[in-house]
């Protein structure tokens, strides 16, 4: 079982443009060829042509076994900031299962108190707040509002919360491992440490941050989840990148999936159903006739 707790439905590449639909079916055939049985799907902190409204995502693959998806908050960057009351509802309907911040590129820093209602809706539904840290995909960002350091002061200050620290805060790794460390309530993902797929070098480097944090932080298992910022990472490398981390088999069991259900709340019954339709897809091959 594996569960990739980071990807996007984004259109990244504005030169072909793709619809929403074929972006979806992109997605569970990127899950199908690396064996991804269910995904987390974030919205964005903007809403347009290339990157769809959390309504959009909700009205395509809302309820669907293999996918759940997370608000990406849009607070500054965005003139339609995100209707809290509407959110609120999403989540205690259970179509929104966790929320997104995006405080380097949507330019905020975390600790700014306007976000406390952002945080007592997560601490009152008990979902979980994603926080992009660490480097950013544009130029437009400001890198220091993304330190991993501003999620401890989080932490902190709404311990009923819990946060995951997106992309293991690169390059600060240290300071994330020290942010885990020190936190119960903070988990983190392995997702976009790379941009395509790795390279032989690279991988070795982040690898050894990645052995470092564990030395420093201890639990892998109880605070790392997988997840690869697809489309932005390749999932088959991700696949072989996880395989590596060395830990316990049981340690990697819970970075795969197992800390995800539980912080997402994936139940059982989903997870299954999930598995059946991946191997029931995978057995579908072009010229053949679907069944079901
Ligand atoms: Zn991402």
């Amino acid at each position: 079982m594996i569960i990739d707790c980071h990807v996007h439905l984004n259109n990244y590449d504005t030169a072909r443009p793709s619809t929403l639909r074929e972006r979806v079916e992109n997605l569970f055939d990127a899950m199908d060829a690396s064996g991804v049985d269910h995904a987390v799907v974030l919205s964005s902190y903007t809403a347009n042509a290339e990157r769809p409204h959390i309504e959009e995502l909700v009205a395509e693959v809302g309820g669907h076994p293999r996918l759940s998806l997370v608000e990406g908050l849009r607070w500054r960057y965005d003139e339609q900031r995100t209707d809290l009351f509407q959110m609120e509802e999403r989540i205690r309907d259970k179509v929104v299962k966790g929320i997104k911040l995006y405080p380097g590129y949507d330019l905020y820093a975390i600790n700014d108190p306007s976000l406390e209602s952002v945080f007592r809706i997560a601490a009152k539904y008990d979902v979980p707040v994603m926080i992009h840290t660490g480097d950013t995909y544009s130029a437009h960002a400001k890198v220091r509002y993304a330190h991993p350091l501003l999620v401890d002061d989080v932490a902190v200050d709404y311990p009923d919360v819990r946060f995951v620290a997106c992309h293991l805060g690169n390059p600060w790794f240290q300071d994330c491992a020290e942010v885990l460390y020190k936190n119960d309530n903070v988990y983190a993902d392995i997702s976009g440490l790379t941009l395509g797929d790795f390279e032989y070098e690279f991988e070795r480097y982040i690898m050894q941050r990645v052995r470092d944090m564990i030395v420093y932080m201890g639990e892998p298992g109880r605070q790392l989840m997988y997840g690869t910022d697809w489309p932005l990472a390749g999932m088959a490398s991700y696949i072989r990148f996880l395989h590596q981390i060395e830990v316990s088999d049981e340690d990697r069991e819970h970075i795969a999936w197992e800390t995800a259900a539980k912080l997402f709340a994936i139940d059982g019954d989903t997870l299954t159903e999930a598995h059946a339709m991946r191997l029931a897809r995978s057995g579908t091959r072009p010229g053949t006739i679907p069944v079901g």
